[in-house]
């Protein structure tokens, strides 16, 4: 057992509800371009290290960095989606500070003068939304990674990978308006499906293509000012970003409870230990001596250029929501649960193109769909089962020319063969059963079996009734037209 966590933990509850949290989040998001922000070398990821890479990037005496004009409009599409008001002037400045994997001594970001402010988002949360304001949006270079492991001579050298440095980001500081963890885990992915809906990021956490740090303070609730906060950094996932706001308020509670005072610093969440620590000061220096990059014009953003990437914004997930609910009736769970992310909602809609009813599509990708591709740990773009396949097996359903409990046998079988509905129904004969005359043998048979449950229907309990249908259904292995099974029962039960 983690020592510091358990002494957190043992704050009582009614401590704990004495106080509250500010959390304010910045994100950073690596901009989809094929290109880096000021050179022309690719941002493809896992390429062979150090093969993406030019004298700009590298910052060698005398290049000259030129602005990717794909970036700006990625931001430009970014700013808007978050409600930003887009600055008409913006600059880059350069952010000095020395470190292996910066070989400019530099990052190149807009500082005092950045891209756009004042935006929003809205977070839902049990029912209830909130509106979190957006700070600034600005663009900035990244850096590249330093690799500490995974070498023979690991022990002793550590080595460098140039081909992020010079990947466009964008940073994204919120207000500090969330108050709880499941708020900012909410604030977190409401921005990661803006960003993925509007194809600014791929929002890739695992390749640190979205990555989060959070300042969080505390103060007893009611208090007028904020505490002193501490920014935690390193919190590249979402369960990551939940477990360390929960440790670090805990933490800051803790130290007030003991009659301390919180410190601000700059901490980091230690995965391993389960607890953040404050980060070795020489790691961070406060002075960054910014000042406008020389080699940079400012950026000016004209209204025709806004007009431009407003014009071509793709729909934002909120939208996409009351359009499902609107166009297809579907419940506001079920629209939320499809539009969750943008691929989960192309496929219903190309489900429902190619002849789905909207409805039942909703109800099969929700609930059978996902769970299968949740079991096998896949994601909807690697699903088996195309939206065109899928509409087809609905439309066998739908015209009764099988089941529904057959539908689902027949969608676990094209999960599993990639095979058409209709070749797996042929294959297997899962067509419905409509023949009176065969329903009436085996109904015949069942009530043979069952002189004590006939005895208990003709007596008066009714509820015997289900035993009879599902022994009929379990016969004819759910192929038999449900209609036809009640109503031969009714009439074989009703003879003497
Ligand atoms: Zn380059």
């Amino acid at each position: 057992m983690n020592r510091a966590r358990t002494e957190v933990t043992q704050i009582a509850p009614e401590v704990l509800s004495r106080y509250e949290a500010v959390i304010g989040l910045e994100v950073h998001a690596q901009l989809e371009t094929l290109t880096k922000a000021f050179c022309a070398c690719s941002t493809n990821f896992g390429d062979p290290p150090n093969s993406n890479t030019c004298p700009v990037c590298l910052g060698l005496p005398g290049a000259l960095p030129v602005l990717n004009k794909k970036a700006l409009q990625l931001a430009l599409r970014a700013s808007l989606a978050l409600n930003c008001k887009i600055q008409r002037r913006s600059r880059f400045a350069r952010k000095n500070y020395f470190y292996p994997d910066l070989p400019k001594g530099y990052q190149i970001s807009m500082y005092e003068l950045p891209l756009a402010t004042e935006g929003f988002l809205e977070i839902t949360l049990e029912g209830e939304t909130k509106r979190i304001g957006i700070t600034r949006l600005h663009m900035e270079d990244d850096a590249g990674k330093s690799l500490h492991e995974g070498f023979p001579d690991s022990d002793r050298w550590s080595y460098i990978d140039f081909n992020r440095c010079g990947v466009p980001l964008i940073e994204i500081v919120s207000e500090p308006d969330l108050r709880t963890p499941a708020e900012a885990y909410a604030y977190l992915n409401t921005l990661k499906q803006i960003l993925e809906y509007t194809e600014v990021s791929d929002c890739n956490m695992e390749e640190g293509s979205l990555r989060c740090d959070a300042n969080v303070s505390v103060r007893l609730r009611g208090a007028p000012k904020f505490g002193t906060k501490a920014e935690v950094k390193n919190l590249n996932s979402f369960r990551y970003l939940s477990h360390a706001l929960e440790f670090e308020i805990e933490r800051q509670i803790g130290v007030l409870e003991s009659g301390g005072a919180v410190t601000q610093e700059t901490r980091l969440w230690n995965v391993t230990a389960g607890r953040t620590e404050p980060m070795r000061s020489k790691e961070f220096a406060h002075d960054y001596r910014y000042f406008p990059d020389p080699d940079l014009l400012p950026v000016a953003v004209l209204d025709h250029i806004v007009e431009e990437v407003r014009r071509i914004m793709p729909e934002l997930p909120a939208a996409r929501m009351a359009r499902f609910v609107r166009e297809y009736a579907l419940t506001p769970y079920d629209a939320g649960v499809l539009t969750a992310n943008r691929e989960l909602a192309d496929y219903f809609e190309a489900a429902v193109r190619a002849g789905a009813p909207p409805k039942t599509a909703a109800n099969w990708i929700g609930v059978e769909l996902l769970r299968r591709l949740n079991d096998l740990g896949k994601e909807i773009g690697d699903c088996p089962v195309s939206p065109g396949a899928l509409a087809e097996l609905l439309q066998q359903v739908e015209s009764g020319n099988i089941t529904a409990a057959s539908g689902k046998k027949v969608f676990a079988a094209m999960f599993e063969t990639s095979k058409s509905a209709a070749q797996i129904i042929a294959e297997e004969g899962f067509a419905q059963i409509s023949d009176p005359g065969a329903i009436e043998a085996v109904a015949r048979t069942v009530v043979a079996k069952s002189p004590d449950n006939v005895a208990k229907y003709r007596s008066g309990n009714e509820g015997v009734f289900k035993f009879f249908v599902g022994q009929v259904m379990r016969e004819t292995r759910g192929q038999a037209n449900p209609q036809l099974v009640n109503e031969v029962l009714k009439r074989v039960l009703s003879e003497s």
